[in-house]
């Protein structure tokens, strides 16, 4: 039985101070119905609790902490950036640097400007797309995240035809009445959708492999089709890499499916575990952006040295041969261990593993492509595991619909503690 007195008594304090007692909603643990944790430490692939409990982590901050928990390497580069100065308001040389660095491995990242959330690279995407083509529509996809600006926090009225719906209360109909919200995976009712609206369509918006609903990969042909048919329409296509990239591959997606994209954005890696997003792609289009062309967009932390430099250092390490493939090459044992052990214990379940992120649907079903399928499986199933793991020592993120994520820091042991926590788990289940 986890302790967890202090945690407890931390978490009732914050929650008269924050709602939810969180500063992001997922961390409330509400979907599986207990209350969270309140973290004191990180080291290597371990988060250490404020009663002293260790877990194995697979959140890693949601991403961002591929290289695991204080590396050497990123703290060492925030203490030297630190030492000379933590903002400019001034173009730095790290800004140049991890630019170059990500231009030269990213395809189709021409330009970059960087911002501080993925939020905020997703929404001044947009902004560019419609400023470019002068158009006003986006197609995004059901069960895609894009952060949370008014119009791509929209959802699928009824029927393909139908405009999106604000997805939350606060959001006026207006914002979200350009957005037009397609099943994923379904190149066909893109088509349509197309072939309707498509010369008023600006930008279709995509996770090249969506993350946000659980890791669910793109069918065959998918990705291929969307650039098709935005090629047609003159429409833009825009790759949502912030959490696929330097995750699925080391170039991001469009290096994993051959598909190049004009705009894409990035968050969370390039950041080095410090708040990051970018947006960049073809030369044309980014030139639009102020002050060179006339698209507005601007930020006070943009290009933060201290952020620079952790992402630089991070980037680094990534780049050394062997390090991106073995973390890979670790995620694939990790989610081989856990097939093979929901086999054994006949636990119906599918693992998807894609790069350095995985994921556990409790489900039946042969294949999960699109939201809906993912909307079937077994929270409640979901809600056991994820707290029979924490009493073994494992930490996921605390919903079904979230990706697992895998780190430099998670050794050999670090993959056989998880595998053995899944199957102690899924043998009481
Ligand atoms: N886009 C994608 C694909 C994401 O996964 C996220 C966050 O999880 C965002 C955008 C928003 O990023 P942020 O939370 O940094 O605003």
């Amino acid at each position: 039985m986890l302790k967890l007195n202090r945690s407890i008594d931390l978490h009732k304090k914050a929650e008269r101070l924050l709602p939810g007692g969180v500063n992001s909603p997922v961390r409330a643990f509400s979907a599986v119905g207990r209350r969270p944790i309140i973290m004191e430490s990180g080291s290597g692939p371990f988060l250490i609790d404020v009663d002293g409990n260790r877990y194995v982590d697979h959140i890693l901050s949601y991403g961002p902490l591929i290289l695991g928990h204080r590396d050497r390497n990123a703290m060492d580069a925030i203490a030297i950036a630190t030492g000379n100065g933590i903002g400019f308001g001034a173009t730095c040389r790290y800004e140049i640097e991890l630019a170059q660095l990500i231009v030269s491995g990213v395809p189709s990242m021409e330009m970059i400007r960087f911002v501080n959330s993925g939020t905020e690279a997703t929404m001044s995407a947009i902004r560019l797309a419609r400023g470019f083509t002068g158009r006003d529509k986006i197609i995004k996809f059901g069960g895609n995240y894009h952060g949370h600006a008014d119009a791509l926090l929209a959802r699928a009225g009824s029927g393909v035809m139908t405009l999106g719906l604000p997805d939350s209360p606060g959001i006026p109909a207006a914002a979200v009445a350009d957005t037009l919200v397609v099943r994923y995976n379904d190149l066909e009712a893109v088509e349509e959708i197309m072939a309707v609206y498509g010369e008023s369509v600006a930008a279709i918006i995509v996770e090249p492999v969506a993350g946000n609903m659980g890791v669910v990969c793109p069918v065959k042909g998918f990705l291929q089709g969307l650039r098709r048919v935005t090629r047609e329409a003159g429409a833009l296509l825009i790759f949502d890499e912030v959490m696929t990239g330097y995750r699925v591959h080391n170039s991001g997606a469009q290096a994993l499916y051959g598909v190049h994209a004009d705009l894409v954005t990035l968050g969370k890696v390039i950041g080095g575990g410090l708040p990051v997003g970018a947006y960049g792609g073809r030369r044309d289009i980014m030139q639009m952006i102020a002050p060179s062309g006339p698209i507005y967009q601007a930020g006070t932390q943009s290009g933060n040295p201290v952020t620079m430099a952790a992402g630089l250092a991070t980037l680094s390490v990534l780049s050394q041969p062997g390090k991106w493939d073995g973390i890979e090459a670790r995620t694939k044992s990790l989610a081989d261990g856990i097939r093979e052990e929901a086999l054994l214990h006949g636990i119906p379940a599918k693992v998807v593993q894609i790069g350095t992120m995985f994921s556990v649907f409790f489900t039946e079903e042969e294949e999960v492509t699109d939201w809906e399928a993912v909307a079937r499986c077994d929270t409640g199933r979901f809600a056991h595991v994820f707290q029979g793991l924490l009493g073994q020592g494992v930490l996921i993120p605390p919903s079904q619909f979230e990706a697992c994520f895998m780190s430099l820091a998670h050794s050999s042991a670090a993959v056989s503690r998880s595998i053995e926590g899944f199957s102690r788990v899924f043998k009481h289940l």
